[in-house]
């Protein structure tokens, strides 16, 4: 027994002809209606199988010229079609004379049973008739570009579509590269600036004979390698908290205590801003979690809070147990963020400002760190803001992981 396998796709052809012969056809195949024809002529198999969106000769006009053919109007032809699947290409296949209209994708199994069963309704005459049932040539062509049109319609819109999806992704990609030079500019400047410093302040000292402004000059010097230091560690950091290679040490965690110590940390930087800071701690703030990373994150929001606030400014903080939770919240009298960016505050090297004109430094690094690291915790970290007045960041934490 033999059957034609004709479609245009390489991948679909062979993976018909593997599903045909396992039934024990021998397969031919052909990659259009008029290669089709051709080899028809030479050999007549037993059955068709066509796709129907074919260059040169589509499958519906491979099926009038066979239909109209005494020689070869009784072979079965079947439509396996990936495109013309509205029930009115059905129709036409159908009153075209096919055996059977199959829409693709089916499973190998499945479509024996397809092909199978539309083959016997072929036989015992039970479904098409061995002639086109049209036999109007102006009644066909009209139904036949209807539905050419119908293909050509869907196919400008669906068009249309992807027209208007390559251009959000075209300027998104635009927004993406012109984040990625100014992420990349303010690490540069992070980097750079206390780098700076340190070497200006050396030269000095290495050019000073009094020793007082000596020892001043290398003072600084130390200060600016801290702060490189310091921006090199959160960097690190951030790099391996995102590759997973920070493994959580759990002990019990005093938090009040350690928001005291953070205050006490950072209080230097708060005097130098002229922010005032108070707190509110509650007794008993012991939950389960990593000390180090816990304070990287308490650090990260209060440091915030004095850098992003206004000379003369005030910090909150307030810490208290709720049920099995810790709950924090740091507020102060800043910026704020706009209502539009703050859907994004969390992401990775974020910045509401990271012009290079900025007025603030900073990588954009903490928040989604700290964000990461209240996760950890199966903690939460939100935040209320209103622009030009305050900001609000909460956080709570439950007492056992
Ligand atoms: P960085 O401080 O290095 O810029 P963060 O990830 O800590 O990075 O913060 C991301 C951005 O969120 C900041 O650049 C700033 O625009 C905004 N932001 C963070 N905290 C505050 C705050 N307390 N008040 C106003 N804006 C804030």
């Amino acid at each position: 027994m033999k059957a034609l396998v004709v479609d245009d796709t390489k991948n679909d052809r062979l993976l018909l002809t593997k599903i045909i012969s396992s039934i024990g056809y021998q397969v031919e195949s052909a990659s259009n209606g008029a290669e089709a024809l051709e080899k028809i002529r030479k050999e007549k198999p037993d059955f068709i199988i066509s796709d129907i969106l074919m260059p040169e000769m589509d499958g519906f006009r491979l099926c009038r010229e066979l239909k109209n053919n005494d020689g070869t109007k009784e072979i079965p032809l079947i439509f396996y079609t990936a495109t013309y699947t509205d029930p009115e290409d059905e129709k036409l296949g159908m009153l075209e004379g096919a055996a059977g209209f199959i829409r693709k994708p089916v499973e190998p199994l499945k479509l024996v049973e397809m092909i199978r069963s539309a083959l016997l309704k072929h036989r015992t005459g039970t479904c098409a008739k061995a002639e086109p049932v049209i036999t109007d040539d102006r009644e066909y062509y009209s139904l036949y570009s209807q539905r050419l049109l119908n293909k050509l319609e869907n196919k400008a819109i669906e068009l249309e579509n992807t027209r208007n999806k390559l251009e959000s992704a075209f300027e998104e990609l635009i927004t993406l590269d012109r984040h990625k030079d100014n992420i990349l500019s303010n690490v540069t400047h992070e980097l750079r600036t206390p780098l700076t410093h340190a070497i200006g302040f050396l030269e000095l000292a290495m050019s000073e004979t009094d020793e007082t402004r000596r020892d001043a000059c290398l003072e600084k010097c130390r200060g600016a390698l801290f702060r490189e230091n310091k921006v090199i560690t959160r960097l690190i950091e951030t790099a391996n908290l995102e590759k997973g290679h920070i493994r959580p040490v759990i002990e019990i965690m005093d938090v009040g205590s350690m928001i005291k110590e953070t205050i006490q940390a950072l209080m230097p930087n708060a005097i130098a801003c002229g922010i005032d800071i108070s707190s509110e701690i509650g007794a008993d703030l012991f939950a389960k979690g990593d000390k180090i990373l816990t304070k990287h994150m308490l650090a990260n929001l209060l440091d915030n809070a004095i850098k992003f606030n206004r000379n003369g400014g005030k910090v909150d903080i307030s810490a208290y147990r709720k049920n099995e939770n810790i709950e924090i919240c740091f507020s102060d009298t800043g910026i704020g963020i706009p209502r539009d960016k703050i859907d994004k505050i969390f992401d990775k090297m974020y910045q509401v400002d990271s012009d290079s004109t900025r007025r603030y430094g900073g990588i954009g690094i903490g928040l989604s760190t700290a964000k990461s690291i209240v996760e950890a915790h199966r903690g939460r970290i939100w935040v209320e803001s209103k622009a030009g007045m305050e900001s609000k960041f909460f956080i709570t934490i439950p007492q056992e992981l």
